[in-house]
């Protein structure tokens, strides 16, 4: 069975594709042909100097843009009859038009171009938010909730918030899996553990365990050329690693290359694999390395290191998904990778407001 999937210029795992390829969807017995809007992404692409200048209503305007190109849709029925509402408030006699809020003609509920998307709710004006939209995807080792508070004048917490809505908005919500040559990979994230007496550290081994034990791993998958995706998994085990290497890689048109860890072992049951022994070289063969990945780790943790300083390991996973959308998105102009976060703002982020009355969000950043 074959279905048409609605794709958007800028949803990146799609970019490129060609009108009409066939893509597999990991889970479904489907597969679906993409079909491409052109017009969809066809919303001139602004800079950064040109957004700082706009008003909370260009910005808003710009959001509208990008959310509806052809024009506003409403978010609960669908339906394209929608119309402006007239203020009550009259200046010269005329009504004046509130141009943010619009009304469905089928369900007749009232809504904005905000609705259902991580603005929803904020009294941030939306010019602020897409300063710090565009910040974050212009950064490549990110932007701290400290600094989008001293540059866009909100509070620190206001400021952690609105990182982790966009955050977000970063994730790739897109199934189609890795093929061709795949590079994987597993890092350790976390602070140094605390100095322990030399009877309690024990030997090196246990000391290199020790050291393993508060770390969080991360595991990395990499299209050769391509996309990545990383996932942080404690404990890392053979059988959580492959079920994630099974789930995101196209097994029928891949090739994989790791190192020589363990927990790969096994995996040659399920598509090729060839193996790099990093302690005789890096690169063996003609293209048996895991370079490729090994760079995105080097942004990662220049990044965690260098701009947030301490992550706590429940909230790793938003970090590296906003990593991994500025390397899937290294290609594009800054420009271009904002728009193209800005085009993925739909769905509401309310989990981290269930969390907010517990003290201090984040510690150091
Ligand atoms: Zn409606």
């Amino acid at each position: 069975m074959v279905i048409d999937l609605i794709v958007r210029q800028y949803r990146l795992p799609f970019a490129g594709r060609p009108k009409g390829a066939i893509v597999y969807l990991t889970h479904l017995p489907i597969c679906a042909r993409v079909v491409v809007v052109e017009d969809i992404a066809m919303t001139e692409s602004k800079s950064f100097l040109e957004i700082l200048q706009w008003t909370p209503e260009q910005a808003r305007d710009y959001l509208e843009e990008i959310r509806w190109p052809n024009g506003p849709i409403c978010p609960t029925c669908g339906a394209a009859e929608v119309y402006r509402i007239e203020a009550k408030t009259q200046r010269n006699g005329k009504p004046q038009p509130t141009r943010h809020l619009l009304k469905c003609k089928a369900c007749k509920r009232q809504f904005t171009a905000t609705v259902g998307t991580i603005f929803e709710d904020s009294h941030i004006p939306l010019n602020k938010w897409l300063a710090a939209i565009y910040l974050m995807c212009a950064s490549k080792k990110g932007m701290s909730a400290h600094q989008l508070h001293r540059m866009l004048g909100v509070t620190y917490k206001t400021a952690w918030f609105m990182c982790h809505r966009v955050r977000h908005a970063m994730q790739d919500k897109t199934i189609t899996p890795l093929s061709g040559i795949i590079e994987a990979d597993e890092t350790y994230v976390g602070g140094k553990p605390r100095r322990h007496p030399r009877e309690k550290r024990g030997t090196m081994r246990q000391a290199v365990s020790l050291a393993k034990q508060s770390k969080t791993p991360v595991v990395g998958i990499l299209e050769r050329g391509g996309r990545v995706r990383a996932v942080p998994i404690k404990p890392i085990t053979k059988r959580g690693v492959q079920r994630i290497l099974r789930v995101n890689i196209d097994l029928a048109h891949s090739r994989l290359i790791t190192d020589e860890h363990p927990v790969y072992h096994g995996i040659s049951r399920y598509l090729p694999h060839d193996t790099v022994e990093h302690q005789q070289a890096y690169v063996m063969g003609e293209d048996i390395h895991t370079q490729g990945i090994e760079n995105f780790w080097s942004l990662l943790k220049r990044g965690l290191i260098g701009t947030f300083h301490h992550v706590e390991a429940k909230y790793l996973e938003c970090y590296v998904d906003e990593f991994s959308f500025r390397f899937n998105a290294r290609k594009m102009t800054d420009e271009e990778r904002f728009a193209s976060a800005l085009a993925n703002v739909r769905g509401r982020l309310t989990w981290f407001f269930g969390q907010a009355s517990q003290g201090e969000p984040h510690s150091a950043s």
